[in-house]
C-alpha cells in the first residue's frame, strides 16, 4: 500500500516544491510508493472544502509530512500545528523551514517597523495591503523556523535543497529508518580551489571589484575567494547544495558561498566562526558591511537574529 503524504508550503517561494519535481528519473522510482494526498503546489485540495464552505481546517492524515517555508503568521502557525497532528513523520525542508532563510532577516526589525518599510511606503511597487487589515492574518512575533513550533523528525536544508537528499531522506523512510541527516562537512570540504591560508589582508573587500579568475581554466587553479580578500562562508557551512557528487553550486559559478545550507552542526555559530575564518586569513572581519545580516542569511530563526536595542547617542 503506497505511503500517504502532506506536503504543504508556508512562507515559502515554491522553490523547494520545484527541487521535489528535480527528483527526476529516482521520482518516478519512488512514486509508485507514495500518495499525495494533499500538495498546495499541484494538487487542487483545499483546506476549507472545494468550494471554500468548510469551517474547520481539513488536512488529511498521512504517513508523512513535508513542510517547506518558515512561520510568519498565525494562518500559518495553525496550519503547521494542524498538519502535525495528522502526519507520523514531518520533514522540514529547505532553509526557510530548517532555519527561517532568508525571511528571516525581518527578524532584526520589530514588526511594526516592517510593515511602515514595506508595506506602507514602498516607493517601488503599488501599495500592499496593510498588515494590520482585519482580513490579513496576523504575523507572529518573529519569523520562526519550524521546529520552533512543532517537533521535527527530519531536517533537509538548502535553498533550494538539493533533489538527492529530498530523495534519499524519503527513500530512508519508506526502508523504514526514521533518521537522516546530511554528513557534517564543510563547503570547502568539497571545494577545489588553491588555498595558500593567508590573504592579502586588509578589509573585507566589497563585490565593487571583481574576483580573479581565468574562464578558460578549471577552478583548480581559482585561489579561494575568502583568500582573494571577500566573504564566503563556506568555512562555516553545511556542505551537499551539489547533491552527492560535485563541487559546490555557487563556486562552480565562481561566486562565493552565501550559507544556504546553514550551520555544519546544530548548535554552531556560524557568525562567529566565520569571524575566525576572516581572521585567520588575515582579513579583518570588522570591516565587513552589514556582517550581521551577511553572515546569518539564511538562518535567522531561533533566535540567532534579534531586533538589538537602539544605540544610545554619543
Ligand atoms: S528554502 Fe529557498 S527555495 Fe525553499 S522556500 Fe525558502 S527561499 Fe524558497
Ligand atoms: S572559502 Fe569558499 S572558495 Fe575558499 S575553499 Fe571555502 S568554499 Fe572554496
Ligand atoms: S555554495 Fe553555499 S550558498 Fe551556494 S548553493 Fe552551496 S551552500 Fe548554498
Amino acid at each position: 500500500m503506497a505511503v500517504k503524504v502532506v506536503e504543504d508550503w508556508l512562507n515559502a517561494c515554491s522553490g523547494c516544491e520545484i527541487s521535489i519535481l528535480n527528483i527526476g528519473d529516482a521520482l518516478l522510482g519512488i512514486l509508485p510508493q507514495l500518495e499525495f494526498v494533499h500538495m498546495t503546489a499541484l494538487i487542487d485540495h483545499k483546506f476549507f472544502g472545494q468550494l471554500g464552505d468548510g469551517t474547520a481546517m481539513d488536512i488529511p492524515e498521512a504517513v508523512v509530512g513535508i513542510v517547506s517555508g518558515g512561520v510568519r503568521n498565525e494562518e500559518m502557525k495553525h496550519e503547521l500545528e494542524e498538519i502535525r497532528k495528522k502526519v507520523k513523520f514531518l520533514i522540514s525542508l529547505g532553509s526557510c523551514a530548517c532555519y527561517g532563510g532568508v525571511p528571516a532577516q525581518a527578524n532584526m526589525f520589530k514588526n511594526e517597523e516592517t510593515f511602515e518599510k514595506v508595506f506602507r511606503q514602498s516607493v517601488t511597487t503599488e501599495p500592499a495591503p496593510d498588515p494590520k487589515d482585519p482580513n490579513v492574518p496576523p504575523w507572529t512575533s518573529t519569523c520562526m523556523a519550524v521546529d520552533e513550533v512543532v517537533k521535527v523528525d527530519i531536517a533537509i536544508p538548502g535553498c533550494p535543497p538539493h533533489p538527492d537528499w529530498i530523495a534519499e531522506a524519503i527513500t530512508a523512510l519508506l526502508e523504514g529508518k526514521t533518521a537522516w541527516s546530511l554528513p557534517e562537512r564543510s563547503v570547502c570540504d568539497t571545494c577545489p580551489v588553491i588555498r595558500e591560508q593567508k590573504s592579502g589582508g586588509g578589509p573585507v573587500k566589497r563585490w565593487l571589484q571583481n574576483m580573479e579568475f581565468n574562464p578558460e581554466e578549471g577552478l583548480e587553479k581559482m585561489r579561494c575567494i575568502n583568500e582573494q580578500g571577500f566573504l564566503c562562508m563556506g568555512p562555516v557551512t553545511l556542505a551537499g547544495c551539489a547533491g552527492k557528487t560535485g563541487v559546490p553550486r555557487c563556486i562552480q559559478a565562481r561566486t562565493p558561498c552565501r550559507g544556504c545550507f546553514g550551520p555544519i552542526r546544530k548548535g554552531a555559530r556560524p557568525m562567529v566562526e566565520m569571524m575566525g575564518a576572516l581572521t585567520s586569513v588575515g582579513l579583518d572581519p570588522k570591516s565587513l558591511v552589514d556582517r550581521r545580516a551577511m553572515m546569518n542569511r539564511y538562518i535567522g530563526g531561533h533566535g540567532v537574529l534579534t531586533v538589538l536595542p537602539a544605540r544610545p547617542a554619543r
